[in-house]
C-alpha cells in the first residue's frame, strides 16, 4: 500500500470516475481512486437484489443528454438500450401525465373546459414548448391561464416540492422547478432530450469498464482521511464541499432520502416507470424498474423514497438545496477551494455543490480534465 500515485480521485461516481479514465488513458498518469462506499459508480450504482432483479439502491437512474460527445464517451465503456422515461402523477384519483400535460388536462377537466384551456394555453405559448410551472403562473391576467397556473401548481409542485425539500417551493431556487415543465402538447415523455437511453448491462459494468486500466488502481471502503498525503502529488475531491473543510463556516444543507425497497408479482408493478405522488403520504415517488432495465419476469422490484434531513455521518447527502442563503455559503467554500487548485481541485454534484444530472458530471469531469488538469501536468513537465 505504500504505492505512489500522480494523482488521487476522492469518489468513485461518475464525475471521479471519468477524471481518472481520462487522466490514466488519455494522459498517461497514475492514479488511485477512492470511495468511502463497498462499490465504485457513486449514487447511479446498480446491483442484483435476491430475486436476481437489477436495482438502483440510491434512487432510480434514468440516463438522458442533449450531448453527443458525452453520450459517445461513456458509449466507450458500455452498449445502450432506448428507453424513454415516462412518469405518472397521482392527482384528484387519476395517474395523470407528469409533465403535466394536454391528456393530463382532457383527464382531469370536463371535455369543454380542457379543451378551452387547451387553447389557451397553446395560444400563449404555442404548441409543443414546455414552459416552467413559473412561465404558467406568470403568463398574465388571463383568468384560465391564472386558474391553470394555479391549479398544476397546488396538485403537482406545491405538496410535492414541501415533501422533497422540507421547505415552501419559493424558497427555493426556480431551477428546481424548472426541471419539470408544463407541457403543450401530447408528448408524455419525463424528459426530451436528444439521447436517452439504460446502459445495457447495467452502471456497475460500465464503471468497471471505465476504471479497468493499469494505472488506475481502485480502493473501496477508504475514506479520504486514510489516504497518506505524502502517497500522491495531487488531488481530485469529489465529496461534499463543506464536508473537506471541517464544516468551519457552517453545514451546507443536504436533502437525504430513505428507501424501501419491495419485491412484487409483475401483475402487481406500476404501469410506467414511475408513479409521482404530489398530494399523499409521505413518499415522493415509487419506481418500478422493470421499465428502466427491461429486464422481464414473474416479479419486479419497486423502490419508494422518503426524503428526510440530512444529518452529517448518519445520512447521505443526496440532493444539495439550491437557496439563496445555501448559495452565499457555497459561494464561501468555493473560494477557499480555488486557493487551494494546484494540489486540489473540486469537482461533482457534491464537491460544486450543483444540482447535476448524470451528463453533466461527466462533462465536469471532462473539462476538468481538459481545461485544468492538462494544463497543470504539462507546466509541472516543463
Ligand atoms: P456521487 O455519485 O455522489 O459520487 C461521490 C462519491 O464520493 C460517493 O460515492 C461518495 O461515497 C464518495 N465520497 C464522498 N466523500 C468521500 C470521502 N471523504 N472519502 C472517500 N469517498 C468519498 N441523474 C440523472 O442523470 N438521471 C437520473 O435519473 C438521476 N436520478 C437521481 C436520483 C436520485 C435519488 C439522486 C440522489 C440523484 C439522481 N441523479 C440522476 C443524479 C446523479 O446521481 C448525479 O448526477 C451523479 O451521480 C453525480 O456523480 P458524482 O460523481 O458527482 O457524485
Ligand atoms: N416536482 C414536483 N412534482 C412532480 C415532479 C417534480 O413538484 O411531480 C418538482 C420538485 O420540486 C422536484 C423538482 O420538481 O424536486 C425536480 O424534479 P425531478 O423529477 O427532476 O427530481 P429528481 O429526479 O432530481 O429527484
Amino acid at each position: 500500500m505504500s504505492r505512489r500515485y500522480d494523482w488521487l480521485i476522492v469518489g468513485a461516481g461518475f464525475t471521479g470516475a471519468t477524471v481518472a479514465e481520462r487522466l490514466a488513458r488519455g494522459l498517461d498518469q497514475r492514479v488511485l481512486v477512492i470511495d468511502r462506499r463497498d462499490h465504485v459508480g457513486g449514487n447511479a450504482h446498480d446491483r442484483r437484489d435476491e430475486s436476481g432483479r437489477t436495482v438502483h439502491p440510491y434512487g432510480p437512474h434514468i440516463f438522458h443528454t442533449n450531448s453527443r460527445r458525452i453520450f459517445d464517451h461513456l458509449g466507450q465503456f458500455t452498449e445502450w438500450r432506448p428507453y424513454f422515461h415516462r412518469v405518472r402523477g397521482h392527482v384528484d384519483g387519476q395517474l395523470v401525465p407528469i409533465p403535466f400535460n394536454l391528456d393530463s388536462m382532457r383527464m382531469l377537466f370536463p371535455a369543454g373546459m380542457a379543451e378551452r384551456l387547451s387553447e389557451r394555453l397553446i395560444a400563449a405559448f404555442g404548441f409543443g414548448a414546455r414552459p416552467t410551472i413559473a412561465d404558467l403562473r406568470q403568463a398574465g391576467e388571463d383568468a384560465d391561464l391564472k386558474f391553470l397556473g394555479d391549479y398544476v401548481f397546488d396538485k403537482v409542485f406545491a405538496a410535492y416540492s414541501r415533501k422533497q425539500w422540507g421547505m415552501e417551493p419559493e424558497a427555493l431556487d426556480p431551477s428546481v422547478t424548472a426541471r419539470v415543465p408544463v407541457a403543450v402538447s401530447r408528448d408524455d415523455r419525463y424528459f426530451t432530450d436528444r439521447y436517452q437511453a439504460m446502459p445495457r448491462d447495467g452502471y456497475a459494468a460500465l464503471f468497471q469498464r471505465m476504471l479497468d486500466h493499469p494505472n488506475i488502481h481502485v480502493s473501496l471502503n477508504t475514506d479520504m482521511a486514510e489516504v497518506a498525503p505524502s502517497r500522491f502529488d495531487r488531488m481530485v475531491y469529489c465529496g461534499a464541499l463543506d464536508d473537506y473543510f471541517g464544516r468551519v463556516a457552517g453545514a451546507l444543507p443536504y436533502r437525504s432520502l430513505r428507501f424501501e425497497r419491495q419485491v412484487v408479482a409483475a401483475e402487481a408493478g406500476l404501469p410506467v416507470g414511475t408513479v409521482n405522488y404530489p398530494n399523499e403520504f409521505d413518499f415522493t415517488r415509487v419506481t418500478d424498474f422493470r421499465h428502466l432495465t427491461g429486464e422481464r419476469g414473474e416479479t419486479t422490484c419497486l423502490l419508494t423514497e422518503y426524503p428526510i434531513p440530512h444529518e452529517p455521518g448518519r445520512t447521505e447527502p443526496f440532493y444539495p438545496i439550491p437557496t439563496e442563503a445555501s448559495q452565499a455559503l457555497a459561494d464561501l467554500y468555493r473560494a477557499m477551494a480555488r486557493t487551494l487548485e494546484g494540489r486540489v481541485w473540486f469537482a461533482g454534484r457534491l464537491a460544486d455543490y450543483r444540482y447535476y444530472n448524470m451528463d453533466q458530471a461527466v462533462g465536469r469531469g471532462l473539462s476538468l480534465v481538459e481545461k485544468a488538469l492538462a494544463p497543470a501536468i504539462l507546466k509541472a513537465a516543463a
